[in-house]
């Protein structure tokens, strides 16, 4: 097994690095490392200059505008990109949908859909979760009746991340629900969040931010058309896609820069006199923290030199979403502690500026973190996927 990069590998993240360096706009940076809150025309902002450079779609078929890089240099290209504090991209529409239309749309999909999303002419957000169908994804009740050339959707989606700034909606509805097993008769639709009878409403996280939806169909009017494969056959695409999401989880570029900044950060603070990294208990939770780091760093590296040899990921990917999330996690509680009282600090009062921006906006964020255990899978399920399909278990 190579756990070490090739020298190929090495010029490669140089360049990348280097270019990041020269065009990664400071004004984004600044926002992304100082935890603020990152508007529409933020992330679009970034996705176009990484359009214009060719980069936007690495993993997408040279003739629809990938890199043709190989999966290392992918790896090597997102783990450099949150390295450096660039904003995420949304995965919605470039990571998953595309994946989905590249592998079961038709000519006519692709050419209509792809360049618009290569372009972020549209925002996606992803339809799947339902009111008391989030891990048991399967059992969904959104119907689809079929008349004529158009398909009529009812029914609620929920957690709907974005919907509120979407252009387009994929979702799964059940075309049947006269079949005995839940996972059939369900179809992937494509909807334009314009049409008539969709209605969005805001859920608010518990730290006051606005990122997830209700969104609620009322006869609404869908082409056939926009039907992805075959009708009753969407939990195979349902499926493919999930496995797109977890491939993505771990976020080590961005847990790197996290934690330089959490250590610089901890030994400016004081503690008795002292620095807080003196502090043999703090100290002891950084360790640990970065040691996690490493070892997701090295398993991260494992998956890679299987999926160099052409192998696929295998279910023990599930891992990475664990141990990532959780790190992710972790480095929130440790800045609020080294943060102590200051994270109570409010940013401002009547737009005076009263505290350290990133300060304030600690305890918001930690408070935010909370979700990246429960969504993409939650950690819980992503454990009995590695039980039963890893260790053979139940
Ligand atoms: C911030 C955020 C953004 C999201 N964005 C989207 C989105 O854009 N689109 C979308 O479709 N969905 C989205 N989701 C929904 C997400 O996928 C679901 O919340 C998730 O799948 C869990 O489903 P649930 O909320 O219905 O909880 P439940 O499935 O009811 O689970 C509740 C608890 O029980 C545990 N549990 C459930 N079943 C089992 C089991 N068999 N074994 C062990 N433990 C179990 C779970 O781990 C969890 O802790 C988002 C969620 C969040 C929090």
């Amino acid at each position: 097994m190579n756990l070490d990069y090739s020298a190929d590998e090495r010029a490669f993240r140089d360049d990348v690095r280097g270019w990041l360096r020269d065009h990664l706009p400071r004004a984004l940076r600044d926002k992304v490392v100082s935890y603020a809150h990152l508007t529409r025309d933020d992330l679009l902002a970034w996705h176009r200059v990484l359009a214009a450079q060719g980069w936007i779609a690495p993993a997408w078929p040279a003739e629809w505008g990938g890199t043709d890089w190989n999966v290392v240099q992918r790896y090597i290209f997102e783990e450099e990109c949150g390295y450096a504090g660039a904003p995420p991209l949304v995965p919605f529409g470039l990571t998953m949908c595309a994946a989905v239309l590249l592998k079961f749309g038709t000519d006519a999909q692709k050419a209509r859909f792809l360049p618009r999303i290569y372009r972020g002419d549209d925002f996606w957000c992803q339809g799947y979760s339902e009111p008391n169908s989030g891990s048991d994804l399967a059992s969904l009740r959104t119907s689809a009746v079929r008349r004529g050339d158009r398909y009529v959707v009812n029914g609620q989606k929920i957690w709907t991340t974005m919907a509120h700034m979407a252009d387009w909606i994929f979702c799964l509805v059940r075309t049947d629900a006269s079949l005995e097993r839940k996972q059939d008769g369900i179809s992937f639709l494509l909807i334009d969040m314009r049409t008539p009878g969709i209605t969005v409403r805001p859920l608010i996280l518990m730290d006051g931010g606005h990122e997830v939806n209700e969104v609620f169909f009322d006869d609404v009017e869908v082409p056939v058309d926009q039907r992805v494969f075959d009708e009753g056959k969407g939990w195979t695409v349902a499926k493919y896609l999930l496995g797109h999401e977890r491939m993505n989880t771990a976020r080590i570029g961005t847990s790197k820069r996290e934690l330089e900044h959490l250590k610089a950060f901890a030994a400016a603070q004081r503690k008795d006199g002292r620095p807080l990294t003196d502090d043999p208990r703090f100290r002891d939770k950084l360790s640990r923290l970065e040691i996690e780091l490493m070892a997701l760093e090295i398993t991260n590296l494992r998956f890679l030199d299987r999926l160099r040899g052409g192998a696929s990921p295998g279910a023990d990917v599930s891992m990475l979403k664990i141990k990532g999330t959780e790190i992710q996690q972790m480095l929130t509680e440790l800045m609020l502690d080294a943060a102590g009282p200051l994270a109570q600090a409010v940013a401002s009062v009547d737009g005076a500026p009263l505290a350290d921006e990133t300060l304030a906006a600690l305890a918001p964020r930690y408070c935010n973190m909370r979700k990246t255990t429960i969504y993409a899978g939650s950690n819980e399920i992503q454990r009995n996927i590695i039980a039963k399909q890893a260790l053979g278990l139940g």
